[in-house]
């Protein structure tokens, strides 16, 4: 044990970790005047904002095939005096400003879009389609990253526009393969933060089902850990008439996809957040046939380590026994560790929590739990970026009202009929970001 107090060491510590830049708290006048500006400068900008909106919304690309949105996105930023380097982990793409003295600042968008067929019924719905493990898909931007383009765009040129008000550097990440998985990661491996100055915080948003012109966000874990499996039950195929010859593949498939669920209601502790789904089942093709095999694909959510390897380990654990129930060989099991939890820094959310709250009063709203979809942002925070990753609602907060007083709920994430309203959320989602992004710059 050391002689120091240990207050004094605290100090120390924290002066050590102090940022190069020493943050005073935001002042509400100073936010008030910002958003002025801010909104200003997004009144101007906002035709360009929604043709650009429509047209990436209509053209949406698979993870780690998003050439068109990269290269559209990368002119833009060109456009307004950034030194872009593009192919950053495949199709990512690096984007930087430099302006005086201070802190380098990373805005995160992703790039990509899910294999769904839209059907919003809206005149810019997608009709795009792309290859997919080699089979035909259509695409969809079913989980608003198209809204986080717009915004990047948006913030990007609102900072530029008030370039006189900060100084620092600002490093604009357009990310790949948040979807699949592994874009973030892929950025990492290829140096991002190696190659482009390491950025003292970082930040990112996210859209969902809440009502527009509103901001959730939460200090700490944000969202959850995410790994993927994909498990081959090997039968014997044969005719549909004489099962008693064959192994039926899609029998234990059936088993399982029943049996895991009680890994999640008797093994997990009930206290404790975790979800096992199969999204994805695979077997035979015709009706009087049993296949050889069947695949399913699945994911498994939680919020910590404990419950993720009990998770893990029960999926494995029925799969297994499933099989040996059925006298099979061992199923093919495959894992893939996606993301990680999001962990916001505390210091920088709850600075950044107060800018919101001053320019969005009662519709900055901290949340009290994580959310249970999960986000590779997690590896820029666990490459060493201090970061705040936050919400925003997209949906007509009437809508939202009439359906949470009926108790339905209407299209969010993922769903083929998620349908954010483009101008007051991309508005909304821009001055948020571009406030808390002047927070981390202002000058001394
Ligand atoms: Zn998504
Ligand atoms: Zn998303």
């Amino acid at each position: 044990m050391t002689a120091v107090p240990c207050r004094l060491w605290l100090i120390a510590l924290s002066l050590a970790m102090a940022p190069a830049v020493a943050w005073q708290p935001a002042r509400a006048a100073d936010v008030a005047t910002n958003k002025a500006a801010v909104e200003q400068s997004l009144t101007a900008q906002y035709p360009h904002l929604e043709a650009l909106y429509k047209d990436i919304h209509a053209h949406p690309e698979l993870s780690f095939q998003e050439k068109r949105t990269a290269a559209e996105l990368a002119a833009e930023m060109r456009g307004l005096g950034f030194e872009v380097t593009e192919g950053v982990g495949r199709t990512g793409i690096v984007a930087l400003y430099r302006n005086g003295a201070g802190p380098t600042v990373m805005v995160r968008t992703e790039l990509d879009a899910l294999p769904l067929l839209e059907k919003t019924g809206l005149p810019y719905a997608s009709t795009a389609k792309q290859m997919l493990r080699g089979v035909e898909t259509p695409v969809a931007h079913a989980c608003g990253h198209d809204i986080h383009m717009a915004v990047w765009v948006a913030v990007a040129k609102t900072l530029i526009e008030m370039k006189d008000q900060w100084s620092g550097t600002l490093m604009f990440v357009g990310q790949p393969a948040e979807e699949a998985g592994g874009g973030a990661a892929a950025m990492v491996k290829d140096g991002i933060f190696t190659r482009f100055p390491k950025p003292d915080v970082g930040f990112a948003l996210h859209v969902g089902p809440g009502p527009f012109g509103y901001v959730t966000y939460k200090p700490g874990v944000i969202n959850s850990t995410s790994d993927g499996f994909a498990i081959t039950f090997i039968g014997k195929g044969g005719h549909g008439s004489r099962p008693h010859v064959t192994i039926d593949p899609v029998m234990m498939a059936g088993h399982f996809i029943v049996d895991v669920q009680s890994v999640v209601s008797r093994e997990k502790d009930a206290a404790r957040f975790g979800v096992v789904t199969v999204g994805a089942v695979e077997a035979g093709n015709a009706g009087n046939v049993i296949p050889d095999t069947a695949t399913l694909r699945g994911t498994i959510r939680t919020y910590d380590e404990d419950t993720r390897a009990k998770l893990i380990e029960g999926v494995e654990r029925t799969a297994r026994a499933v099989a040996m129930m059925a006298a099979a060989p061992e199923p093919e099991i495959k894992m893939s560790e996606g993301a990680k939890a999001v962990i916001n820094d505390d210091t920088l959310a709850l600075r950044s929590a107060a800018v919101l709250k001053a320019a969005f009063g009662d519709k900055a709203r901290q949340i009290s739990a994580p959310g249970t979809a999960s986000e590779d942002y997690s590896e820029f925070v666990k490459a060493g970026v201090p970061s705040f990753y936050f919400g925003i609602g997209g949906l007509d907060p009437e809508a939202v009202a009439e359906s949470q007083a009926n108790n339905i709920s209407l299209p969010g994430n993922h769903s083929p009929r998620f349908a954010p309203v483009p101008e007051p959320t991309i508005r909304a989602g821009a001055l948020a970001m571009s406030l808390v992004v002047l927070d981390a710059l202002q000058k001394k």
